[in-house]
C-alpha cells in the first residue's frame, strides 16, 4: 500500500490507497462492450444491498469480497453497476439487490463499510466504496430534481436519466472538511458532539457550503464550533466517505487564539490536550481512543507521533 502515513510506520488512511482498479469511464455508454464483460468468464461480480456486502474470511487469514462468475449471480439488468478491469483484463460489477444473497457457507458475512473497510484489501476496499456511493446516489435520486418525474438508471449506473425533460443527473460527492487543530504550544483541539457517548473526543468536521472555499470552511467550522481563529491551514489527504454521500478533506490548521467557546449546539465540550495530557486521559479512561477507518483517527494519531492505544 501506499498511503501518505505507510513511512512512519503508522496505519494507513481508510480507503485512500489506490486500488489497481481501472475505472475505464469510456466504456460504460458502450452496450455492446458492456454486455460482452457481463458474459465473460472471467467477471467478477458482488451484491451490494443498503450499504452492505458479503464477505469472507481467507484460509491464509485474508478478508475478500465474495465475488461470483456473472452466471452464478442473481439476475437484474436495471441496477447493474460496471465497476472497471484490474490489469489482468477482469471486469467487475456490482449489482444492486434489496437483499444480499444466502450463502451456505457459515464463514460469510454481511458488512457495511466501516466494518469492512478496516478488513478488506485494496481492491476490494476501492470496489466496495464505489460501489455503495453509486448505491447511495441511485436510492435518493430516483426523481428529476429539474422536472420531478422519475429517471432511469443509464451509463452502466453512472447517470439516471429523465425520461420526461431528457435531463441528466450525475452521482453527487459533498465536500466536507476535518481538521485536527493545534496551537502554538503544539497541543491538538478535542471536541465532543451533543449526541456522541462519554469519552469520546474527536477532530472538528463539517459541510463545505455553497460559494466557499475549502479553506474558509476549515476556518469558519473551527470559528462556529469551537470559537477559535485559524491561521495556517495544510491540506493532508482526502477520503471517500459514502455516508451518504461525503469526500472527507483532511487538514491540520494552527489556531491563532486560544480561548474556547463551543457552540453548545453540534459540539458539547472542546478542550486542548498536550501529548501527555491525553495520553492520561487514555489511559484513565477520560477519553476514549479513537478508532476505525475515519481519517480523523490517523489526524490524531500522525500529530500524536505513535500508534494511538487499541480499545
Ligand atoms: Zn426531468
Amino acid at each position: 500500500m501506499s498511503t501518505i502515513s505507510d513511512e512512519a510506520g503508522r496505519q494507513p488512511i481508510g480507503l485512500t490507497a489506490p486500488s489497481g482498479i481501472d475505472r475505464a469511464a469510456h466504456h460504460r455508454l458502450d452496450e455492446a462492450w458492456l454486455a460482452a464483460a457481463w458474459s465473460h468468464p472471467s467477471t467478477r461480480v458482488f451484491v451490494v444491498s443498503g450499504g452492505q456486502v458479503l464477505i469472507d474470511d481467507t484460509p491464509d487469514g485474508r478478508t475478500e469480497l465474495v465475488m461470483t462468475p456473472s452466471f452464478e449471480a442473481p439476475l437484474t439488468e436495471t441496477h447493474r453497476y460496471f465497476l472497471g478491469t484490474d490489469e489482468a483484463g477482469v471486469s467487475y460489477f456490482a449489482l444492486q439487490k434489496d437483499s444480499l444473497p444466502g450463502r451456505m457457507d457459515q464463514s460469510a458475512r454481511a458488512a457495511g463499510l466501516r466494518e469492512a473497510g478496516l478488513l478488506l484489501g485494496d481492491r476490494d476496499a476501492g470496489l466496495m466504496v464505489h460501489a455503495v456511493a453509486l448505491e447511495n446516489w441511485q436510492r435518493m435520486h430516483r426523481f428529476c430534481s429539474r422536472c420531478g418525474e422519475r429517471t432511469v438508471i443509464a451509463a452502466a449506473g453512472h447517470i439516471r436519466r429523465c425520461q420526461a425533460c431528457g435531463a441528466e443527473h450525475y452521482p453527487r460527492t459533498d465536500p466536507a472538511v476535518i481538521m485536527l487543530v493545534t496551537d502554538d504550544q503544539d497541543r491538538v483541539l478535542l471536541g465532543r458532539q451533543v449526541h456522541w457517548p462519554e469519552g469520546r473526543f474527536s477532530t472538528l468536521a463539517g459541510f463545505v457550503e455553497p460559494g466557499e472555499s475549502i479553506e474558509q470552511a476549515v476556518a469558519r467550522e473551527v470559528q462556529e464550533e469551537a470559537g477559535l481563529a485559524v491561521g495556517k491551514v495544510e491540506y493532508l489527504a482526502s477520503q471517500p466517505w459514502p455516508f451518504p454521500s461525503s469526500l472527507m478533506l483532511g487538514f491540520f490548521a494552527r489556531a491563532t487564539s486560544t480561548e474556547i467557546q463551543v457552540d453548545g449546539d453540534e459540539i458539547e465540550e472542546a478542550r486542548w490536550f498536550s501529548r501527555a495530557e491525553l495520553r492520561a486521559a487514555f489511559a484513565s479512561g477520560e477519553v476514549l481512543p479513537p478508532f476505525g477507518i475515519s481519517i480523523a483517527s490517523r489526524l490524531i494519531e500522525i500529530w500524536y507521533g505513535e500508534p494511538l492505544p487499541t480499545r
